[in-house]
């Protein structure tokens, strides 16, 4: 599709080259698409130097008025539109997702980055003015210093715009280690943004692995909070090495969503939304609907016609245009993925459909695995509890409102669920109900930039999106003013 990219890092406005690089290829198709710098713990000490620098001069960046960050991150959203052909596909052949898919990734982030900027005009604060006379309070928001943000590949740009531009409108600035294994949209934005005239300094990406790059940076003293999207796993790790250190976290990881169906849903937006959440991203995602529990009398018919759905759904390479499933990431991946199916096979759950990679010669030379459906799944099985970040379905049966709302709660992870009926009564008591940070009620993975987005439970710490996104990025300062005495009257001037 493309001639290799050749990247270093992005420190203080310039590309700064390493001697060693990390290369990625295709997970479609093997090609070679780019080299990235492998830095080392060097490169994280240049750019988080460079972050500080340009955070602690307040002149720069952290102590605008707002309005003037408002104002330049809209010129940098300006040049995001202009470029978002080049980034979807940047992005669709990184990932190995369908392009339209890659397309509306670029869009939505976008979008994300717009409604930050709004933000950015006015950053709510207090005011205690009945202490008294002689006393006023300021409660005051401060941008929280030089954030590092790490990210993952599933969806490289949404993850780091769930993030990036709330911190800028905050006025913190950044040091940005992306996955190794899709870094170009995130060098690319960056360099975009000086394009923009956001100043030298207040973005900056260090690329590489996650055990050099990404340990330096969370070690670094001068990292004030670490921003994360990724595995649980990884999440805890992290939090232990920031508590060290007291950095602030903000931690979004891991999920295990159920979509639960009731009997008196509209049946076939059922299973659109049931579909489109297992597949969605070829099920690299955090929020993919990954269970579905099903009204038992309703049961068999609505898997039958989810079996057929599936069949139907049109695998493809990240250019097809009319692709809905592309390729996993990487072929370690698609073997973790493999085995969960095989211990669903194991533990005596029913495979419905899918349940092989995809072997032929278009599909052959990448990591494509077919979607997959197994009923019968009981909540003691892995494929149940264990997030398997893939194109498979898990289907357990329920027969009251308690058993499914029982069921949905039955993991340690609490990021979505998704619900389905038309009794808007019983949607409301079931949300109430659900241990997760997003519900979707007769939709699924919809949402509106304004609205939060985090997780219960090992899902992760704080939120992003939305006003309390903003927030995250901020400390509250208390200034306790201790005012004179009037000096005197007015001199008395009348007649
Ligand atoms: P991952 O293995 O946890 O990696 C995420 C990022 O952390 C990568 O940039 C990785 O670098 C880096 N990293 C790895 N070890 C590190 C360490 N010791 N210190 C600092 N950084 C380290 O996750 P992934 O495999 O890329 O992504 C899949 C996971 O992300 C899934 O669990 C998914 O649910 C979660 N996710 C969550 C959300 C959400 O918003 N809640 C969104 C998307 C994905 P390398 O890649 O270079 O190793
Ligand atoms: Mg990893």
């Amino acid at each position: 599709m493309t001639d290799v990219r050749d990247y270093g890092n992005w420190i203080d406005g310039s590309w700064v080259k390493t001697s060693g690089t990390v290369e990625r290829s295709s997970p479609a198709n093997g090609k070679l698409l780019a080299r990235f710098a492998d830095s080392s713990e060097k490169e994280v000490d240049l750019a988080v130097k460079a972050a500080r620098k340009a955070f602690d001069d307040r002149s720069v960046w952290s102590a605008l008025p707002g309005a003037e960050r408002a104002k330049a991150i809209s010129r940098w959203i300006e040049l995001l539109v202009r470029d978002t052909d080049k980034l979807a596909k940047m992005e669709a052949e990184e990932v190995g997702k369908p392009i339209r898919f890659a397309r509306g990734e670029t869009e939505w982030s976008i979008e994300l980055a717009r409604y930050a900027a709004a933000l950015a005009w006015q950053i709510p604060s207090d005011l205690v003015s009945n202490a008294g006379d002689a006393n006023l309070g300021l409660v005051i928001r401060e941008p929280r210093g030089v954030i590092a943000m790490i990210t993952p590949w599933n969806f490289p740009l949404v993850t780091l715009f769930q993030k990036l531009p709330y911190a800028l409108a905050a006025g913190c600035t950044v040091v940005i280690k992306p996955s190794e294994l899709t870094s170009s949209t995130t060098l690319e934005i960056a360099a975009l943004a000086k394009e923009a005239g956001i100043p030298d300094g207040v973005i900056n990406v260090v690329t590489g692995s996650g055990s050099a790059v990404g340990e330096a940076l969370t070690g670094h003293r001068g990292i004030d909070m670490i921003s994360f999207t990724g595995s649980t796993a990884v999440g805890k790790r992290i939090a232990a090495r920031a508590a060290e250190q007291m950095k602030r976290v903000g931690l979004e990881l891991g999920g295990k969503a159920a979509n639960i169906v009731f009997a008196d849903a509209d049946i076939d937006a059922a299973i659109d939304g049931v579909l489109f959440g297992y597949i969605l991203n070829q099920g690299e995602e955090c929020v993919q609907g990954t269970r579905l529990l099903i009204e038992e009398k309703i049961a068999d018919e609505f898997v039958g016609n989810l079996v057929e759905r599936s069949k139907k759904i049109r695998t493809g390479l990240p250019e097809d245009d009319q692709a809905d499933l592309g390729a996993l990431i990487h072929e370690k991946h698609m073997e973790k993925v493999l085995g969960y199916i095989q211990s669903g096979l194991d533990e005596g759950a029913r495979l419905e459909v899918g349940g092989k990679r995809l072997t032929d010669a278009t599909f052959g030379k990448g990591f494509f695995v077919a979607p997959t459906i197994f009923s019968g799944v009981t909540p003691a099985m892995k494929i149940f509890r264990e997030e398997i970040f893939g194109p498979v379905l898990a289907v357990t049966t329920f027969k009251t409102v308690d058993e499914a709302i029982a069921l949905a709660n039955d993991t340690n992870y609490g990021l979505g669920n998704g619900l389905w009926t038309k009794d808007i009564d019983k949607a409301i008591q079931v949300s109430r109900e659900l241990k997760s940070g997003t519900v979707y009620v007769n939709t699924f993975l919809e949402t509106t930039v304004q609205m939060p987005f985090g997780g219960y439970k090992e899902s992760g710490i704080g939120r992003e999106n939305g006003m309390d996104g903003l927030l995250e990025f901020t400390e509250v300062k208390s200034v306790f003013v201790k005012l004179g005495k009037r000096a005197h009257a007015l001199p008395h001037t009348a007649g």
